[in-house]
């Protein structure tokens, strides 16, 4: 087993030496353990998305705040023979009963309320989607059965793995709440405290958990002992979730978004997820203007992006939902000649206001994506999530995995395009993506963050594009958040001249440290023209990539 840690003695975090190249596979996750069980997958002879299934399964072991069997998420698929490109939508969905009135706000405006009931306890939980989705991923694309792609994830729980600072300090954040609910406190802590840095957690109720899905399949987990104790759980903790819900729960085969950058097609989540819209969308204003003739993280270069997200963040929060309950303007939102348009709105010598604020979400960076590639050409990238870290907090009794939060995903406001509703999926950010150069694999992207998702992908898209950075410098260069709430926010690494030039423009700014998860977390691939396969991990979190 890797003896990674991304971490030093000290308990300091090393921000180097995370990525990898390979001839026939890498596999890039937010956990090193993850990687490695993906890679000896590829190693077996399994293809690129029996990996990502053995190592989706993995990371919900692993970095249980951001992801697990109790979530959902989104698989970008491409096939090296056909070169298709196929999206699976496995997000959560409300359950049947779910109204806008369970959620009463104390503040107006406010959706993220750690009272409302959208965060914390059975209120907050959307019907998960991950099981569904991976066994489908692995049974339509796959060659391997649940048992091979499974047993890894079953194995380390079981022995366990290394507690890193970043878990520990979200255990110490959601003690209380990990001490409320169902078995929280019994896996998730130690003694009612967080597990020390360096620490090994063992998990093995999730262990047993993972064989009975190994053995019975989607209803294992739907149907019988494990959905009756979800129900169960959720409805002690005052939540809505049924039998019904947990049965009637399907996966959604979608057409991916595409669209172009300087002449790289772009390949990425369409609605429910607003990322590969969004992404597109301020992707196509840039490419009005010279950004490769203006220095990486320069006033000018700051000053255009942050403008530019502020003009299509405004539409997001406008427009966007559930297609299956309201229209979406997808060809408007995607057009170049729109993109013109809103390209003329940007002034560039001073910050605008935004447009009306955006009330749909509060600060979060959980979740996880890892990306992989191989020789073949094909390519998967999947981002999964329970919302917040530790989603929540509710750990149904016996069962050793923690039910997200994804109500929290919806508005609050009735009258909004994402309003909550029985059946529907709360609006998502989360962009797995691919980047082709005439028609070859050039990149496997996308990252955790919120709402950042989007514009951390822009960036690192836009550096490897425009400035010829390689997928490493790219993600370690620093970044600055959405700025939806005409707030720049940004990593210390940026020079404190840069920034005072920016406040002079009229921009309000909040520094978070040199590196900071809350741009996000990166784990990508990229292709190089001499079939070299790359690898790499973003150091603002846990991951590393591997390849062989
Ligand atoms: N639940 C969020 C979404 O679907 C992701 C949260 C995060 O990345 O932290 O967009």
């Amino acid at each position: 087993m890797t003896t990674f840690r991304p971490f030093d003695e000290q308990g300091n975090m090393i921000r180097s030496g995370r990525a990898c190249t390979g001839q026939t596979g890498v596999v890039s996750a937010g956990r090193a353990e993850a990687s490695e069980i993906g890679r000896d997958i590829l190693a077996q002879g399994g293809n690129a998305i029996d990996a990502a299934v053995a190592v989706a399964f993995a990371m919900g072991v692993c970095e249980p705040n951001a992801n697990g069997i109790g979530g959902g998420g989104f698989m970008l698929i491409r096939d090296g023979k056909t070169g298709n490109s196929v999206f699976l939508d496995f997000r959560e969905n409300a359950p049947a009963a779910a109204t806008p009135s369970m959620y009463t706000p104390k503040a107006p405006g406010s959706n993220y309320d750690k009272d409302l009931g959208n965060v914390y306890g059975g209120k907050a939980v959307a019907v998960p989607g991950d099981v569904a989705g991976l066994l489908y991923a692995l049974e339509h694309y796959g060659t391997m059965t649940p048992q091979q792609v499974i047993s890894p994830a079953a194995k380390l729980a079981r022995e366990g793995f290394v507690v890193t600072p970043l878990l520990s300090k979200d255990m110490e954040e959601h003690q209380p709440q990990l001490m409320q609910y169902g078995d929280g406190w019994k896996i998730y802590l130690q003694d009612g405290k967080p597990y020390p840095v360096g620490s090994t957690l063992r998990n093995p109720d999730l262990a047993d958990t993972l064989d009975k899905i190994a053995q019975g399949g989607k209803d294992a987990f739907y149907k019988g002992e494990i959905a009756d104790r979800m129900v169960a759980q959720v409805a002690k903790d005052g939540g809505v979730l049924t039998h019904a819900d947990l049965e009637g729960f399907t996966v959604r085969v979608l057409e991916p978004v595409r669209a172009t950058y300087r002449g790289y097609e772009l390949i990425s989540s369409p609605p429910p997820s607003s990322g590969g819209t969004h992404t597109a969308q301020i992707l196509n204003v840039l490419e009005n203007f010279d950004v490769a003739s203006m220095e990486v993280n320069s006033v000018e270069y700051l000053h255009l992006f942050s403008e530019v997200f502020k003009i299509c963040y405004a539409d997001r929060s406008k427009y966007m939902g559930d297609p299956n309950f309201v229209k979406v303007p997808l060809e408007g939102l995607l057009s170049k000649e729109y993109a013109r348009e809103l390209a003329q709105r940007v002034d560039l010598t001073a910050s605008q206001k935004p447009e009306a604020g955006n009330p749909w979400k509060h600060e979060s960076m959980s979740t996880t994506h890892f990306s992989i590639a191989d020789k073949d050409g094909n390519l998967v990238a999947v981002t999964r999530t329970i919302n917040h870290f530790f989603g929540s907090c509710v750990v149904p009794e016996g069962t050793g995995f923690l039910l997200n939060d994804e109500m929290e995903d919806f508005s609050i406001d009735p009258t909004s395009t994402n309003a909550v509703c029985g059946g529907k999926i709360p609006l998502s950010c989360m962009s797995p993506t691919f980047l082709l150069k005439d028609g070859k694999p050039f990149a496997v992207l996308g990252s955790p963050g919120g709402i950042r998702i989007i514009s951390s992908l822009v960036q690192v898209i836009s550096k490897m594009i425009d400035h010829g950075m390689t997928l490493e410098e790219a993600i370690a260069s620093p970044r600055i958040g959405d700025n939806v709430q005409d707030l720049i926010i940004y990593e210390s690494r940026i020079p404190a001249e840069t920034i005072e030039t920016l406040q002079a423009m009229g921009h309000k700014v909040k520094a978070y440290d040199d590196w900071n998860r809350i741009m996000g977390s990166v784990n990508g691939c990229a292709i190089l023209e001499d079939g070299t396969l790359v690898g790499a991990a973003d150091p603002r979190r846990d991951g590393l990539a591997m390849g062989l």
